[in-house]
């Protein structure tokens, strides 16, 4: 790896792949890192090792990556995987881990391409052996075709909830329930959208065909789930909810809960970009054109780091940060970039007709954001619970940073990435303030663990 390129791109999903395509082809010199170990970020993850039995059970989408990573693979970009990012700042230098031994990297543009996480959401007995991610099983089944053996309950709301079902049925896996935690009155305040989210209609063709299958394979889905907790002495034994007023409980050993995704701002945070509050993603996002554009000059964003838009929309706006870069750098005038995006600009248009109307139907209810019991533990890494939050709130910390500093939460190896938003929730919520651009820790590298021998070697000429 050299030490500067005209381009890094952070992340090899659809975003980061087509944007470096694009790059590549018009003669820019172009560095791709990610911490997999190899190209497709999280909707193509495994495209290139995975068998073609597993392939059919994932799905059409799925196998749309094929191209897109054999194309990339065929661009001059230079790909670094097991590479990871660990900070990124104003003046476009990036630290990186790269096969154990920290470095440094410099670059006239960045493209933040990043991704998502899954939404965190802390409720009782989450933290128990036995409850995951559906993200997580997801990955398992795409990258070592592991899949849950003795049946699973799936619970949340999203489109990925209903995807990864499907996968499972086709997999066998006996999907002995599926919680939807999404209230009643979300359909009636998304049929509004119903009409503009008609002009991308495959998506609901889509979430029609899954829902129908899990029916018709005798999958009971429970709609209005509130409460939802799980129990267990050393792991998970039984799950619990509420529904119609009533209470009722599963046995299960496996849960696999999911509440959407959210776009990973840490390094955008880190490197000084300015973010706001969007109260219909109910995330937190980074201020851009559309472009990707930041605040900060040299540095653009695309794809779900950008804001929550599915693997497509970050295909093509991975396409237009491309040509907004080689706009900026000299290679292409504003006339040739105009015209060569134009069908990327078109078909994101379109395509985010859906966004409104997916945002109301599976919009989370602030009791399940903020409320959490107060011996639900929040910080995972510190174990700091939803009470003892409270609790500092009312000592008159009332700041995230101040909660931080103060009580450890999000100071642990996952840097705040899952309590960053529920500290923020449970602070407004006590506040009875709504959610503020301001309201979350703030970012300082590194954004991810770095043992202190990793660091030194940042610097081996001043080793003795
Ligand atoms: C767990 C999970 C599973 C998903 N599964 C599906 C699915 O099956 N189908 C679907 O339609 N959508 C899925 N999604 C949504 C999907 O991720 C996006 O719509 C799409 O992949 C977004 O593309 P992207 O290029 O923006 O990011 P991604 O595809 O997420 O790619 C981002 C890449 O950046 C890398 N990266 C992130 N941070 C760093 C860092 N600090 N250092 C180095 N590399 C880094 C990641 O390793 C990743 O490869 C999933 C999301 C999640 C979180």
């Amino acid at each position: 790896m050299k030490d500067h390129y005209q381009l890094v791109i952070i992340g090899a999903g659809p975003a980061g792949l087509s944007a470096a395509i694009v790059a590549a082809e018009h003669g820019l010199e172009v560095a791709v890192v990610d911490e997999q170990a190899a190209p497709g970020g999280q909707i193509y993850r495994a495209i290139e090792s995975i068998s073609p039995q597993r392939i059919k059970q994932l799905g059409g989408d799925y196998q749309r990556g094929y191209e897109l990573v054999e194309h990339f693979r065929n661009s001059s970009a230079a790909y670094h995987p097991l590479t990871s990012v660990w900070s990124l700042n104003d003046r476009l230098e990036i630290g990186l881990l790269d096969q154990g031994k920290a470095r440094m990297i410099k670059a006239d543009h960045v493209l933040l391409a990043g991704g998502a996480l899954e939404r965190p959401i802390p409720f009782k007995g989450w933290t128990l052996p036995g409850v995951m991610n559906a993200g997580a099983g997801q990955i398992m089944f795409k990258q070592a075709g592991i899949i849950p053996e003795d049946g699973v309950v799936l619970a949340g709301s999203g489109p990925l909830l209903l995807l990864l079902a499907w996968q499972y049925l086709h997999a066998g896996v006996k999907i002995r329930a599926l919680l939807d935690t999404s209230p009643y009155h979300n359909l009636l305040r998304a049929l509004p959208h119903l009409p503009r989210a008609l002009m991308a209609h495959h998506y609901i063709t889509r979430g029609l065909h899954y829902q129908n299958m899990i029916k018709l394979a005798g999958v009971p889905i429970i709609k209005g789930v509130s409460q939802l907790a799980a129990h267990g002495t050393d792991r998970l034994e039984k799950i619990s909810y509420r529904r119609h007023g009533k209470s009722h409980e599963l046995d299960t050993d496996l849960l696999l809960v999911h509440f959407g995704v959210v776009p990973h701002t840490h390094l955008s945070r880190a490197a000084g970009c300015k973010h706001y509050w969007d109260n219909n993603q109910q995330c937190l996002r980074p201020q851009l054109d559309e472009w990707g554009t930041t605040s900060q000059p040299g540095l653009l964003i695309a794809g779900d780091t950008a804001g929550i838009g599915g693997a497509r929309t970050a295909e093509h706006a991975g396409r237009l940060a491309a040509f907004q870069i080689l706009f900026q750098q000299g290679i292409i005038d504003q006339a040739q970039r105009d015209r060569e995006a134009a069908k990327d600009r078109k078909w994101m248009r379109d395509d985010l007709h859906i966004r409104p109307f997916l945002e109301k139907l599976f919009r989370h209810p602030w009791g399940l954001l903020a409320r959490a019991d107060a011996d639900t533990i929040v910080c995972r890494c510190e174990e700091i619970t939803a009470g003892q939050i409270r609790a500092e709130y009312h000592r008159g910390h009332g700041s995230s940073n101040q909660v931080k500093f103060i009580s450890r939460s999000g100071m642990g190896p996952c840097q705040g990435r899952q309590c960053m938003l529920a500290v923020a929730h449970i602070l407004a919520d006590e506040s009875n303030q709504p959610m503020r651009d301001d309201a979350f820790y703030k970012v300082r590298p590194p954004v991810t663990p770095l043992t202190l021998g990793q660091l030194a070697s940042l610097y081996p000429e001043e080793q003795e």
